[in-house]
């Protein structure tokens, strides 16, 4: 079993969705991602918070064994706040407001004894903070990358040499599509592994997700649910779960990593059933168990 070192956003979220709303609850992709990951393995997390931040918060993430000492609390600072409205189908959102914040001058700073840690994700933060981070990360040997399109609209210089870097590429279908210029998700998810990666990963929200890599495709679907109360957090949690499994079971090849889409898939759907990260809080790993055997059901047929 190897660790796993997830960098980016902890932050406060005001997310309404057609099946209620909450107030500054828990959110920030590090926090999604790294809460997923620890149903697999041991869990580092980088991030920066203000003297807001409940510590409670951080005590929930070190009650799932998540290691916090590189989370910084900035005293006299807020928090990361982050505010969103989703659509009557949560097919889209629209972000009513960005407060920044503390995280406007985040600069990571990886703890010496993260340095080594094998599996490294780079959630969505500024292009040249996750290239900072690859410059600290000296024994990374399997890194996964997460964007936005912000990022891609106004760094797409900096943000390819970040691509051309990592190992995995985890991106939706809106992004992928910016980012190598293709409409047709094939040929954009085939782009991709021309750029760097050797993984590439096109999440297609309720639809599933798609992973490329040099021995072909593998398709997932989303898994059907009949309530989503609140989509948040779960692209961060699909890539959390894919990086945790890869990490705990030290494992890279093809078969892990078709497995560790299902994992991330599976942390994903039931992430979409509570508001914040509260489903992961009461979440089992027998649950993750049964779910990703019922993945297994849902796509297997007799030929
Ligand atoms: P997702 O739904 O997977 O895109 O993740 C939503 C999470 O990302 C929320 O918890 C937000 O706090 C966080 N988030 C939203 N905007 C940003 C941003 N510009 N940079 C970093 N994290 C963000």
């Amino acid at each position: 079993m190897a660790n796993v070192l997830m960098v980016g956003s902890v932050a406060l979220d005001s997310v309404e969705t057609p099946h209620g709303k909450v107030d500054r609850a828990l959110g920030g992709a590090a926090t999604y991602a790294g809460i997923a990951a620890s149903f697999f393995t041991v869990v580092q997390a980088v991030g920066v918070v203000g003297d807001d931040f409940d510590p409670a918060h951080l005590e929930f993430m070190r009650s799932h064994g998540i290691d916090t000492a590189g989370i910084e609390i900035i005293e006299g600072g807020q928090t990361f706040w982050w505010g969103g409205v989703y659509s009557a189908d949560m097919n889209s959102r629209e972000t009513l407001f960005t407060h920044l914040n503390v995280f406007e001058s985040f600069q990571p700073k990886l703890p010496p004894n993260y340095r080594d840690t094998p599996y490294l994700f780079l959630a969505n933060i500024h292009p040249a903070l996750q290239l900072d981070v690859l410059g600290q990360a000296s024994g990374a040997k399997f890194i996964g990358l997460d964007t936005m399109n912000l990022w891609i609209d106004i760094t797409p210089d900096l943000l390819r040499q970040v691509v051309a870097k990592v190992n995995a590429i985890f991106l939706n279908d809106e992004e992928v599509r910016m980012l190598t210029g293709e409409h047709n998700l094939v040929a954009a998810g085939r782009k991709l592994l021309t750029m760097g990666p050797s993984v590439a990963i096109v999440k297609k929200g309720e639809h599933g997700a798609l992973m490329f890599t040099a021995d072909g495709l593998f398709a997932a679907p989303g898994f059907p649910l009949e309530t989503v109360t609140d989509p948040p957090g779960c692209g961060d949690c699909f890539a959390g779960g894919f990086m945790g499994y890869l990490a705990g079971a030290d494992d890279v090849s093809d078969s892990a990593l078709r497995r560790a889409v299902i994992y991330g898939s599976t942390v994903a759907s039931y992430n979409a059933e509570d508001f914040s990260l509260d489903r992961l809080r009461s979440l089992t790993e027998e649950e993750v168990d049964l779910r990703f055997e019922q993945f297994w059901q849902l796509t297997s047929f007799e030929r």
